[in-house]
């Protein structure tokens, strides 16, 4: 199945009734970007930057950074789209050279965009290295954790004034949807944005308030369940009222058993561990839209995330 899969690799991942799914990379570098090139990604549909931060004594200097996402533009080809998220960090992700205030729950503390605007110099350097990045391919900024759109303001405007003193072109700009305030009021944020992903990780842990990474509690955190499912519909609704697209990048984008149902629910990009990206397209050429879009009407009107796992059994291989 593997040898199978990896020779179709190359070609574009359509349905049998010819509805195409962009199947891009989530990386960590450029390491990573070649081997999503040579898997087949057709993009980066998530840089977790937070890696290029970590594996280091300090932070990347705006030279440094802009020379790996300039790299990561051209391991992968510059017709390729390349979705850059800002910094991540907080939370479950410490950065060692940046001491951060202790708090009782981190996870409901100054994490992703909310460090970014804590930390402005080091939020700004990244932006003018992405924007100085961006001739070498379709790069996009995507800001982390928005729950609010005053949060998604501020950090557009800070975009914006760092591209104004450079002098640059426009970039694309979207959002992670992980937060639930995010997804209920994806119709008010779509106005802002030129795209959403959805981080079903921590959107499952904020919708059921289960940690993605509790030693007990975790297998509860299941993104198949019918209230996150209904929280990615909203999103999709919220978001084709004003013409944009909504991408997943969280961990069922990889979920075979899940892959039909967002297909169905109107997710037009899945962006996935690199390795899975050829399984990936051979399964999206598997499906039937139209057989999407009724399971997906199934699994919203369910009860557990038991249920909606038993409607999509698992293809043996
Ligand atoms: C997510 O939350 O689903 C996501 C993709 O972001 P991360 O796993 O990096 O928090
Ligand atoms: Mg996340």
């Amino acid at each position: 199945k593997r040898a199978e899969d990896l020779k179709h690799a190359f070609e574009p991942a359509i349905t049998q009734d010819g509805h195409p799914v962009e199947v891009v990379a989530n990386i960590g570098s450029i390491k990573d970007a070649e081997e999503a090139a040579s898997l087949g990604a057709e993009g980066v549909g998530l840089l977790r930057t937070e890696f290029v931060f970590m594996e280091r004594p300090q932070a990347p200097t705006e030279d440094e950074q802009t020379g790996i996402y300039r790299g990561i533009a051209e391991a992968m080809g510059p017709d390729k789209p390349i979705i850059i998220r800002t910094l991540d960090v907080g939370g479950d992700k410490p950065l060692p050279y940046l001491p951060m205030a202790h708090e009782e729950n981190p996870f409901l503390g100054e994490r992703g965009i909310r460090f970014g605007f804590d930390q402005p110099e080091l939020q700004r350097t990244q932006l003018r290295a992405i924007l100085r990045a961006a001739s070498a391919g379709q790069l996009r900024v995507m800001f982390p954790m928005i729950g609010r759109i005053e949060e998604l303001r501020m950090a557009k405007a800070m975009l914006e004034e760092e591209r104004q003193q450079l002098d640059l072109p426009p970039v694309e700009v979207g959002i992670m949807i992980e937060v639930p305030s995010a997804a209920i009021m994806a119709e008010t944020l779509a106005k802002e944005v030129d795209f959403f992903s959805v981080g079903t990780n921590d959107l499952t842990q904020y919708t059921l308030a289960v940690d993605r990474g509790h030693p007990k509690l975790a297998p509860f955190v299941d993104g198949v369940h019918p209230a996150v499912l209904r929280l990615i519909d909203q999103a999709v609704q919220g978001a084709g009222r004003y013409g944009k697209w909504v991408g997943v990048c969280g961990g069922i984008g990889s979920d075979p058993q899940a892959i039909p149902i967002l297909i169905g629910l109107g997710v037009r990009e899945l962006s996935a561990s690199v390795t899975m990206i050829p399984s990936i397209k051979a399964q999206v050429r598997s499906l039937d839209l139209d057989h999407c879009q009724k399971l997906a009407a199934q699994a919203l009107g369910l009860e557990t995330a038991a249920e909606v796992r038993d409607l999509v059994p698992l293809e043996e291989d």
